[in-house]
């Protein structure tokens, strides 16, 4: 791989493309941290929103460490994977009493909730360290611009990725001089979401059209190689609907069912199944989970003894929702369509 002049065509195509987003418009490795951290479980238009609601309410790294969880909590709620959250409240934390924000990849690792990814993303975005960062794009890219058969959900395989990553964000230009390696690492992630897509690469954009090995040996729909499918497994989801008589529904951090995992899930239990049963509400499905939920509503009764409902929710971090909030802290409409099923307008007092 001839790292220079891949990076020499890159970087100058991103200048001219890249999309103004919030996180942007500085170098801040705060605004980085917390956006690479949203994007990993959902989309850059998804997350615009969530970003800026939560940037004006937490500013800075020291406005988040000092923070109550319940507060950072809200302002994440709706984008799921609550451990997520938890972890930057810690980082954050420890970052605030550091008194300074750890610049190198290696230094992050040892924070809370900071991966390979997010760390090198870190400090190659906001520091400039010369490190690559290797996600869902940049791996179908490489597989692709270098025609690589590999199994990259596997450990050499990825670290072979991670290398030549590394080589494009340690390349230098014709007069010697160093790359900057965020442009190189958020050019390499911009060619994957904007260019060099799943289904339908529109190559004739691409900087890299006369170098692209699997364009020339038309393997590009074969690359990066899929990964192989889990086998699907079929569940019985029984949610329990606890409606206040302030009309608001209880919802807990999820610690039974093994799909949706950190998400706000009703009450219940899950069970695995070895066949489809025959009488359920509606089914739905999550990523190998074939989901077949029956709801019920729990006795009004029920949701007035303060004693059942803390052994209930205990740990739990319960939460009480106004249907109109729904839509906001609960995306997965698998969870939402139970309140469906039941109807909800009828006396809360029967
Ligand atoms: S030429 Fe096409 S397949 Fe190759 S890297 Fe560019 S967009 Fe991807």
């Amino acid at each position: 791989m001839n790292a220079n002049l891949l990076a020499k065509k890159l970087l100058p195509w991103y200048r001219e493309v890249k999309r103004p987003l919030p996180w942007r418009v500085n170098r801040d490795p705060y605004r980085i941290w917390v956006s690479e951290v949203m994007l990993q479980q959902t989309t850059v238009t998804a997350v615009i929103p969530y970003f800026e609601k939560f940037i004006q309410k937490f500013p800075g790294v020291n406005a988040l460490a000092n923070a109550r969880e319940d507060e950072v909590m809200e302002y994440w709620a709706g984008l799921g994977y609550y451990s997520r959250a938890r972890s930057l409240h810690a980082s954050a934390k420890k970052i605030s009493s550091l008194g300074d924000f750890p610049k190198s990849h290696v230094e992050l690792l040892e924070l809370p909730g900071f991966g390979p990814y997010t760390a090198r993303s870190v400090a190659s975005l906001a520091f400039g360290e010369r490190v690559g960062v290797v996600d869902g794009n940049v791996i179908r890219v490489l597989c692709r611009v270098l025609d690589l058969d590999l199994e990259w959900w596997k450990t050499k395989d990825r670290n072979y990725l991670q290398s030549a990553a590394d080589r494009l964000a340690q390349a230098i230009d014709e007069e010697g001089v160093s790359v900057d390696p965020s442009d190189i690492n958020q050019g390499l992630m911009e060619l994957g979401a904007t260019v060099c897509t799943v289904q339908s690469p529109t190559c004739l954009l691409c900087p890299w059209l006369k170098n692209c090995r699997a364009r020339k040996n038309d393997t590009i729909l074969q690359r990066p190689r899929s990964k192989p499918r889990r086998e699907s497994e079929i569940w019985a989801w029984q949610p329990e609907i606890y409606l206040r008589r302030d009309r608001k529904i209880l919802l807990i951090e999820n610690n039974y069912a093994p799909f949706l995992r950190g998400h706000l899930i009703w009450p219940g239990k899950a069970v695995r199944l070895k066949k489809k049963p025959k009488h359920f509400h509606y089914k739905g499905g999550v990523t190998h989970h074939e989901i077949y939920v029956t709801v019920t509503r729990a006795p009004v009764k029920s949701t007035e003894r303060p004693d059942q409902l803390a052994a209930l929710t205990k740990d739990l971090k319960p939460q009480w929702v106004s249907q109109s909030e729904m839509k906001t802290k609960v995306p997965s409409s698998l969870i939402r369509k139970a309140i469906e099923v039941l109807d909800l307008d009828e006396n809360a007092s029967t």
